[in-house]
């Protein structure tokens, strides 16, 4: 049995969510610590036009300031009928509301309303950098967007989206059935095959 200490490293979020569902598909192998548990608790700035820009802006700036090896991932949904909205403003969709989610979901839904197109993916993009070398991993989600919320687990949009290949939301699946399909969990197993190569 090998008696290695976890490697250690920052993931760029104070999300609670998040950083459970990272530590449950990470694994022992890496400890995976929070932006408080190195003392940042500044809001790091997201200004970047696309989803994958962000993710890229938020691990450079952690480590420009904190000089640590990180990574900073972000996520947006895309929805075909809506020509790909809300993207890259997914977290404050609901207007002036941030990270606001049962109003980014009604707006959602009053979106579509009148649309009988329902498909929609989820996007992450991971920026990692780990010796002053940057990588970027993708995990893309595909699924639908149901007529009305449905369960109570998850969060953000998990009542409204249903993945391709399950007659359930995320919010009415096991935290491992869904980050085995989800856009995280793919983007994750990415990250985690580079981290391993190292
Ligand atoms: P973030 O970039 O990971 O903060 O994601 C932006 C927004 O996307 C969040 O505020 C959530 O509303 C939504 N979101 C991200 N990941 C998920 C997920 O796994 N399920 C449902 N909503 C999500």
């Amino acid at each position: 049995m090998s008696m290695d200490k976890p490697r250690r490293i920052v993931f760029a979020t104070n999300n609670a969510n998040k950083l459970r569902e990272l530590r449950e598909i990470v694994g022992q192998r890496f400890e995976i610590v929070s932006l408080a548990d190195i003392g940042c608790t500044e809001e790091i700035p997201e200004t970047a036009d696309t989803i994958c820009g962000n993710a890229i802006m938020k691990a450079r700036y952690v480590k420009e300031h904190y000089g640590v090896d990180c990574f900073a991932d972000d996520t947006g949904l895309e929805v075909s009928a809506l020509g790909g909205a809300p993207g890259v403003h997914t977290a404050r969709y609901a207007a002036g509301q941030s990270h606001d989610s049962e109003a980014n979901m009604a707006r959602l839904l009053s979106e579509l309303s009148d649309k009988s197109d329902r498909t929609a993916r989820f996007v992450t993009y991971i920026a990692l950098i780990l010796n002053d070398e940057e990588y970027l991993f993708e995990g893309i989600c595909s699924g639908t967007i149901r007529n009305e919320k449905s369960g109570t687990d998850g969060f953000g949009y998990d009542p409204v989206f249903q993945p391709d290949g399950f007659n359930r939301t995320f919010a009415e699946m096991t935290h491992d059935e869904k980050n085995y399909v989800s856009h995280r969990g793919r983007a994750t197993r990415l990250l985690i095959d580079k981290l391993n190569t190292l």
